[in-house]
This record gives C-alpha cells, sequence and structure tokens, in this order.
C-alpha cells in the first residue's frame, strides 16, 4: 500500500465507488470524490490533481489556505470538511467551494454574512449528528428541519444537503444503520419540505463508503485510501 502511487490508489477508489454503486442500480458517476487531503503536503496534492482527482477536502482553514494559494491554478473545487468556527468563517467563505459541516445558525448567520461582503452565494451542507455522540459535531436529527428552514431564508447561502461523521468507524456493518438513519431524515425533509433542497449526502470515509454508497450516498470522503496513512 505504501509503494503504491497515488494514481494507482485512485484508480482502485474508482473502481470501488463504482461496484458499490452498480450494485444498488446506482450511476457511478452520480457520486462525487472528494480526496481528503489534510496533513497532505501540496506537492503530493498536485500529485493527484494530475491523477484525476477533481475534488479535494480540508479540514483546518489555516492549512488549507497555504494549499489553495500554492495550488490557485488548478481547476479544482475545495470541501471544507472539519469543525468551523464562527470567526474562521471570512476566511472559510473565501477559500471553498462547498462547506459541509454547518451545525448552528451563528454558524450559517457568519457565512451568509462574510458571503455576501464578496458577493458570493456560499454552497453549504448541514452537518448532522447521526449517532448521538456527545463527542461528535453536529447538530441533533431531530433539530435539522428547523436549522434548514432557517438557512434556506439566508439569501447568501445555497443549502445543498446533510453531511455526517458517524461513530464506529472502520466498522460498515455498524455504521450502516447510521447511514440509513441519514437518507431517511433527508427524505423525510424533503417529502415535507420539497424547496428545501437538501439532494446530497456527504458520507462515507476510508473504512466504510461502499456501506455509505448502497445506502444513498452522493459525496464521498476519502483521505487514507488515496494517500496513505496519515502521520499521528
Ligand atoms: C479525515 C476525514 C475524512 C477522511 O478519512 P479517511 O478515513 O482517511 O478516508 C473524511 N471526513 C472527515 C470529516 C475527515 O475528518
Amino acid at each position: 500500500m505504501e509503494s503504491m502511487e497515488i494514481k494507482d490508489r485512485l484508480k482502485q477508489v474508482k473502481a470501488r465507488i463504482a461496484g458499490a454503486a452498480e450494485a444498488v442500480g446506482r450511476d457511478p458517476d452520480s457520486i462525487t470524490l472528494v480526496a481528503v487531503s489534510k496533513t497532505v503536503p501540496a506537492e503530493r496534492v498536485a500529485a493527484a490533481i494530475r491523477a484525476g482527482v477533481t475534488d479535494l477536502g480540508e479540514n483546518y482553514v489555516q492549512e488549507a489556505q497555504e494549499k489553495i494559494q500554492g495550488l490557485a491554478d488548478q481547476a479544482v473545487s475545495w470541501h471544507f470538511i472539519g469543525h468551523l468556527q464562527s470567526n474562521k468563517a471570512k476566511h472559510a467563505v473565501r477559500l471553498f467551494d462547498l462547506i459541509h459541516s454547518v451545525d448552528s445558525l451563528k454558524l450559517a448567520r457568519a457565512l451568509d454574512k462574510r458571503a455576501e461582503v464578496i458577493g458570493k452565494v456560499q454552497k453549504i451542507l448541514i452537518q448532522v449528528n447521526i449517532s448521538g455522540e456527545a463527542t461528535k459535531s453536529g447538530i441533533a436529527p431531530n433539530e435539522t428541519l428547523a436549522l434548514a428552514r432557517s438557512i434556506v431564508q439566508l439569501e447568501n447561502l445555497h443549502l445543498c444537503g446533510l453531511m455526517t461523521v458517524p461513530a464506529f468507524f472502520n466498522a460498515p456493518d455498524r455504521v450502516r444503520p447510521h447511514f440509513k438513519a441519514m437518507r431517511e431524515l433527508r427524505e423525510t425533509l424533503t417529502m415535507k419540505f420539497p424547496d428545501l433542497g437538501l439532494s446530497e449526502l456527504s458520507m462515507g470515509m476510508t473504512g466504510d463508503f461502499e456501506a455509505a454508497i448502497e445506502e444513498g450516498a452522493t459525496i464521498v470522503r476519502i483521505g487514507t485510501a488515496i494517500f496513505g496513512h496519515r502521520p499521528r
């Protein structure tokens, strides 16, 4: 694994995405692969882009800023997937095409304000704490509707869907019910309020992305399987 080129790993990941999609009758092209590049130096990110990566995910605003500036001539989309503090909203709006981790109205309002200042409509997802642990970021499932309804009032945000980071990493069968619950949550909200615009479901990482795709993920966030293990 460690000696494999990024290109070969990417090819394998794409084949696994296609396999999982086809197993449940989905079009593999309807699934966006976000290559998670936290802790990965810019040269290796550039290699991933040469190998065909179109979407990159980062967890820390400051780390991402340096990479994004260094790779500014590359036609790729940048995703923010980490915990975001309201006081970093300004930078996040400037740097990222899609912010996956909106979990409060306070943060949504801060992003809306900053988007207005630079004349941007910021695409966002609501992060849901589907497995309900106290330590995880995300809003409770039963508060998601209220947050979504407040967010759709904000003119400089475009709500695209939901995201989750469930418990039990690397245990697909234990995490599958949570993926399923996310799909059901989206379906319930969309049925009641078709104008919410919750078409995207961002879920699934190296240890469990096939289960996530089988349960309806439209965006998977994969780091280790593409870049190898991160330093601790
Ligand atoms: C690090 C991270 C990933 C990627 O994890 P891997 O297990 O390396 O694929 C995906 N989503 C989030 C929110 C992350 O923090």
